[in-house]
C-alpha cells in the first residue's frame, strides 16, 4: 500500500544485476502467526556492472539480523528503504546471513509465504520472494538453493519444496524437519514451499530413456477420489514434450499441490508446481467436460515450462511473453494432439481464438493495449495478459506457419543448445528461429514491440480472358497508447479458392511452383497482390484460413457467398468464421434497427439464410457435433460490443436473445432431433467425442429453452433430475435459471445443499446466478450476503464479482449507471484484501470510451472514485490511472 505516485519501470533501463547468487541455504520455522527465515547467500561481484552496491529487494518483512561474512552489519553499513536494502562496499566474494520475521496467516495478498485453510503455500512470481526474505529478486540472478523446513508434526506432517528430498527427521518437542536439495539453478520466482495436511496420489512412471520418475499430486484429504485425471494429464504431457520436441523431465521427482486459494491458475515452480484446485480437482460428480479440458491445459502449460520457462527463462519481466507465449502455444498444441482428428485440432483452434477475440482484442484496443514485449510497466502482475499470453501464443504460432512444423522444431532446437541455463530474451527465441532456418526475421520484431490488432483488408479481380485472379492484401493498425504511427507486419496468410462446386482450386501463383491447394502469403507491405494463374472461373477466395495471424480481417462476401463457404470451406477454421460473420452482420443490423426504435416482431426473425445455413448444419451428422455446436452459438454479446462504434448493451442483448428465438423456432424440431442423437448414455467419459456430443445436445437445451415453454421446461427439469454428471446438471440448471420453469428455484436449493461441501462446485452456483439474465445489483449484493460468499477467496470472488461485472454485460450496464457504483465498492474493498484479484476487477470499465455519453460519464464517475481511494495498492491505481488518460 502506497500513497506516493507509483514509479514506472523502463525495459530500456535494463542493467545487469551487480552481484550474482552462487548458493541459497534457506531454513523455515513455520508457524502461521511468525515464521522465522534464515538465509544464507553465497554471492560473487559481477564484474560487468557498474553498480558498486549489492542490491536486496525486500517486502513486508522484519529484518531481525544481517551479517556480511561472518560479522553483524552495522546500521551504516546499509540503506534500507522502498523495499530496496544496499549494501555498500561490499567485497568481491559475500557471504550474507539474514534472519527475516513473516505473518503467514496475516497475508491476504497470497503472495510470498500464506496460509490456506492452515496450510502453507507460496507464490513467488513475478516478486514474491522478496516477502519472505531479502533478495535479488529478478529473473537473471540463478542460483541453487537448499531448504531446510521445520514445523509441528502434527499441524505440518507433509513438508515439500523444490527438488529432491535429501534429509527428514524428528526435531522432539513435537516438531520434524525436511531438507531439500534442488540441483538445478533457478531464479527466485520458481522457489516454493507446501507444509500441512496434505495426502497423495503417487506413481512411478518411465521415461522414454528408461529411467524412473516419481510423480506425486498432492491434496486436501477426502479429494483423493478427484486426482485421478491430473494425474494422467501430467503423464500425457511428459510423454507428449519428448515425441513432439525431444525434451526430457530433468528431475526424478515431480509434484503438483493444489490450493484453494490462489490468484492465477497455476505456478511452474521448479518440481513443485502449485496448482489452483480449480486446475486439479476432478471427478463426473463435480467437474465439468470444460473443467476436465481446463485441468489437461494447465497441468500440460505447467508441466511445460519446466522447459520453457525454468530451464532457460527470462532476463527480466519485459520477456515475460518469451515463456507464457511460448509455453502457452505448447500446451494448446498438446490438447490438440490430445483429440488426435483433425475436425479435433480444428475444434480446438476455433476454441482458442475465440478467447483471442474475447478478451485479448478489446484488450488490444483499450486503454492498458501492451506490446506482448511491454516497454514498461508500474506493476509487473498487471502484465499477466491476454496479450501476454494468447497473442504471445499467436506470434509463436506464426513461426510455425511460416517455417513449417519441421523448420520451428529446428529453431526449438537450436533455442536449447543455444540458451540452456540462461536467463534470455524474446530476441534470441526470434533469432533461433531464423538462425536454424536461415530466414531473415526482422521484420517479425514488430510483433514484439508494436501494440495493436491489425486489420487485413481483401480485395479481388477476376479476369475470365486472361484467366488470372488478382488478390490484394492491405494491412494497417489502430494507434494504441504511446504508439501513433505503425510500421507494416509480418503476417503469414494462409489462403484456398473455392470454386463453384465448393472444392478447393489446385493454386498457381504467378512466380511460383504449384502449392497444392492452400498457401501462406507472406503480407510485408502496406498493400500487395497476390496474383494466380489458371484460373478456370470467379472462385469464393477462403482467407486466413485456420487463423494464421492474429488480425482482423476485413472482406466483402454477400450473405449467399458466406452461407456457401459455411456449408464447402475444406478449412474448418474459415467454416466456422463464415457463420460468425452472416450471425454478426445479421446482429448489427438488427441492433440498429433496435436502437432506432423498432421493436423486434416475430417476422423480424425471418432470416431466410441464416435460418438455412443454421438448419443445414444442424443436420451435417456427418460433422463433428463439438464443430456443430461451435457453428451453431452466436458470437457473444462482447464479441458484438467491439463491432460497435456505440456500444448499446442493452439493445446487444435484446437481439441476441431474439435471434436466439428465432432458430430456436424456426428449427425446433432439428434442436431436438440434435438433442435426443446426441445423449451419451452409461458412464461418463470426458473424451473429445463425449464431450462434443454433449456440448451439442445442451446447446440444443440453451436454445429450446429460450421458448421458455412447458416441453422446454420438462427437458430441462428432466436433465437436470437424471444427469449423471456436472455438465449435464449445471447446463440444465442453467437453463432452469435463465426461464420461468417452475421448479427453477428449488433446483438451486437442492443443488446448493447437495454440493455445499465443494467449493468448486459452489463456484459455479454463485457463478451462474452471477451471469443469469435477471440478475441485477440488487441480486448480487443479496448473493453477497449469503453465508457461503467471501471477498478472500478468489475463486469465490471472481464466480460472483466477475461473473456479474465481465459475464452480465447488460444488467452491469444497468443505465441508472448502479452496475458501476457497485463495480466501484467491490474494487475498493478488495483492495485493502488482494490487490492482484483487486487490479483484475478494476479492468471491468476498460472500455467505457466505447459507450454511450450517459453511460461514459457514469463509468469515468466511478473509475475517479476508485482513482481518489487512499491507500490505493500501485496494481489496482496503474489500472485506473490508464483508463482515466
Ligand atoms: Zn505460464
Amino acid at each position: 500500500m502506497r500513497t506516493d505516485t507509483p514509479q514506472t519501470i523502463y525495459r530500456k533501463d535494463y542493467t545487469p544485476p551487480s552481484y550474482w547468487v552462487d548458493t541459497v541455504e534457506m531454513g523455515f520455522d513455520l508457524d502461521p502467526a511468525i515464521t522465522r527465515v534464515a538465509t544464507r547467500l553465497t554471492m560473487t561481484r559481477n564484474r560487468d556492472s557498474r553498480n558498486k552496491s549489492l542490491v536486496l529487494c525486500g517486502e513486508a518483512l522484519e529484518l531481525v539480523q544481517l551479517r556480511m561474512n561472518g560479522k553483524p552489519l552495522t546500521k551504516r553499513a546499509y540503506t534500507l528503504h522502498d523495499g530496496t536494502l544496499e549494501i555498500f562496499n561490499a567485497p568481491d566474494k559475500v557471504t550474507l546471513e539474514i534472519e527475516t520475521l513473516t505473518h503467514p496467516d496475516r497475508n491476504t495478498s497470497l503472495m510470498g509465504l500464506y496460509v490456506s485453510n492452515g496450510n502453507f503455500f507460496t507464490q513467488c512470481e513475478a516478486e514474491g520472494f522478496r516477502k519472505i526474505t531479502y533478495f535479488p529478486d529478478r529473473p537473471d540472478v540463478m542460483a541453487k538453493y537448499t531448504v531446510m523446513l521445520r514445523a509441528d508434526k502434527k499441524k505440518y506432517p507433509v513438508l515439500l519444496s523444490n527438488g529432491n528430498l535429501i534429509e527428514e527427521g524428528d526435531l522432539g518437542d513435537g516438531r520434524h524437519y525436511a531438507v531439500w536439495e534442488d540441483p538445478f539453478k533457478k531464479p527466485s520466482y520458481l522457489f516454493a514451499l507446501v507444509a500441512g495436511q496434505l495426502v497423495c496420489q503417487e506413481e512411478k512412471y518411465t521415461l522414454q530413456s528408461g529411467r524412473e520418475v516419481l510423480l506425486q499430486v498432492w491434496v486436501e484429504e477426502g479429494n483423493l477420489d478427484k486426482t485421478q485425471h491430473a494425474m494422467d494429464s501430467l503423464k500425457n504431457s511428459i510423454r507428449w514434450d519428448e515425441e513432439r520436441f525431444g525434451l526430457e523431465l530433468d528431475l526424478d521427482r515431480f509434484m503438483i499441490v493444489a490450493v484453494g486459494d490462489f490468484n492465477m491458475g497455476a505456478m511452474e515452480n521448479k518440481g513443485l508446481n502449485i496448482f489452483n484446485t480449480k486446475y486439479v480437482l476432478a471427478n463426473p460428480r463435480i467437474a465439468t467436460d470444460a473443467d476436465y479440458a481446463g485441468i489437461e491445459s494447465v497441468v500440460g502449460h505447467e508441466y511445460f515450462h519446466n522447459w520453457t520457462g525454468n530451464r532457460v527463462t527470462c532476463r527480466d519481466w519485459f520477456q515475460l511473453s518469451l515463456k507464457e507465449g511460448l509455453t502457452v502455444f505448447r500446451d494448446q498444441e498438446f490438447s490438440a494432439d490430445m483429440i488426435g482428428t483433425d475436425s479435433g485440432r480444428a475444434v480446438k483452434r476455433i476454441e482458442d481464438v475465440r478467447v483471442l477475440r474475447q478478451a485479448q482484442f478489446p484488450e488490444d484496443a483499450g486503454p492498458m493495449a501492451h506490446p506482448v514485449r511491454p516497454d514498461s510497466y508500474v506493476e509487473i502482475n498487471n502484465f499477466y495478459t491476454v496479450t501476454i499470453y494468447e497473442k504471445g501464443s499467436e506470434v509463436v504460432r506464426m513461426y510455425q506457419t511460416l517455417l513449417g512444423r519441421d523448420g520451428f522444431r529446428k529453431g526449438m532446437d537450436l533455442y536449447f543448445q543455444r540458451h540452456d541455463g540462461q536467463a534470455v530474451e524474446c530476441d534470441d527465441f526470434r533469432a533461433a528461429m531464423a538462425d536454424a532456418n536461415d530466414r531473415d526475421l526482422t521484420q517479425f520484431e514488430l510483433w514484439y514491440s508494436q501494440a495493436g490488432t491489425p486489420r487485413v483488408t481483401v480485395d479481388t479481380h477476376y479476369d475470365p480472358v486472361g484467366r488470372k485472379y488478382e488478390l490484394t492484401l492491405s494491412q494497417s493498425c489502430p494507434p494504441t497508447p504511446g504508439e501513433d504511427r505503425k510500421l507494416p507486419f509480418h503476417i503469414p496468410v494462409k489462403v484456398g479458392l473455392l470454386n463453384s462446386h465448393g472444392s478447393d482450386m489446385p493454386l498457381h501463383l504467378e512466380g511460383h511452383a504449384q502449392a497444392g491447394t492452400t498457401m501462406v502469403l507472406e503480407l510485408t507491405k502496406e498493400k500487395q497482390t497476390f496474383v494466380f494463374t489458371d484460373v478456370p472461373e470467379q472462385p469464393v477466395p477462403s482467407i486466413l484460413r485456420d487463423f494464421s495471424a492474429p488480425v482482423i480481417l476485413e472482406i466483402d462476401y454477400t450473405d449467399v457467398e458466406l452461407a456457401f463457404l459455411m456449408a464447402n470451406d475444406s478449412d474448418p477454421f474459415n467454416r466456422w468464421e463464415a457463420g460468425q460473420r452472416l450471425a454478426m452482420r445479421r446482429m448489427l443490423e438488427l441492433t440498429r434497427d433496435v436502437q432506432d426504435g423498432h421493436v423486434l416482431a416475430d417476422d423480424d426473425g425471418d432470416e431466410p439464410v441464416l435460418t438455412e445455413s443454421f438448419r443445414a448444419m444442424l443436420d451435417a451428422t456427418a460433422l463433428d457435433s463439438a464443430f456443430r455446436e461451435f457453428a451453431l452459438t452466436l458470437p457473444s454479446e462482447t464479441v458484438i460490443a467491439e463491432q460497435m462504434d456505440m456500444v448499446d448493451p442493452q439493445a446487444i442483448h435484446t437481439v441476441r436473445r431474439f435471434l436466439r428465438r428465432s432458430l430456436a423456432s424456426a428449427l425446433r424440431i432439428d434442436w431436438l432431433v440434435a438433442y435426443q442423437s446426441n445423449r451419451t448414455p452409461g458412464t461418463y467419459s470426458p473424451d473429445a467425442a463425449s464431450a462434443g456430443k454433449r456440448g451439442l445436445k445442451n446447446l440444443a437445451l440453451s436454445y429450446m429453452i429460450e421458448l421458455d415453454d412447458i416441453e422446454a421446461h420438462v427437458l430441462a427439469q428432466t436433465q437436470y433430475d437424471n444427469a449423471n454428471n456436472m455438465t449435464d446438471r449445471l447446463v440444465a440448471l442453467t437453463a432452469l435459471v435463465n426461464s420461468n420453469a417452475p421448479g427453477k428455484v428449488a433446483a438451486l436449493d437442492t443443488f446448493y445443499n447437495e454440493f455445499e461441501n465443494e467449493a468448486l462446485v459452489i463456484d459455479k452456483w454463485f457463478m451462474l446466478q452471477a451471469t443469469a439474465r435477471t440478475t441485477d445489483v440488487k441480486a448480487v449484493r443479496k448473493l453477497m450476503k449469503h453465508s457461503a460468499f467471501t471477498l478472500k477467496n478468489p475463486n469465490r470472488a471472481r464466480s460472483l464479482l466477475f461473473g456479474f461485472c465481465n459475464g452480465n454485460p447488460s444488467q452491469f450496464h444497468a443505465v441508472d449507471g448502479s452496475g458501476y457504483a457497485f463495480w466501484a465498492e467491490q474494487v475498493i474493498a478488495l483492495n485493502a484484501i488482494n490487490p492482484q484479484v483487486a487490479a483484475r476487477l478494476a479492468r471491468s470499465l476498460d472500455r467505457w470510451r466505447k459507450y454511450a455519453p450517459v453511460l461514459q460519464g457514469k463509468m469515468r464517475a466511478a473509475l475517479k472514485q476508485v482513482a481518489d481511494t487512499k491507500g490505493l495498492s500501485k496494481d489496482v491505481l496503474e489500472v485506473v490511472t490508464k483508463s482515466l488518460a
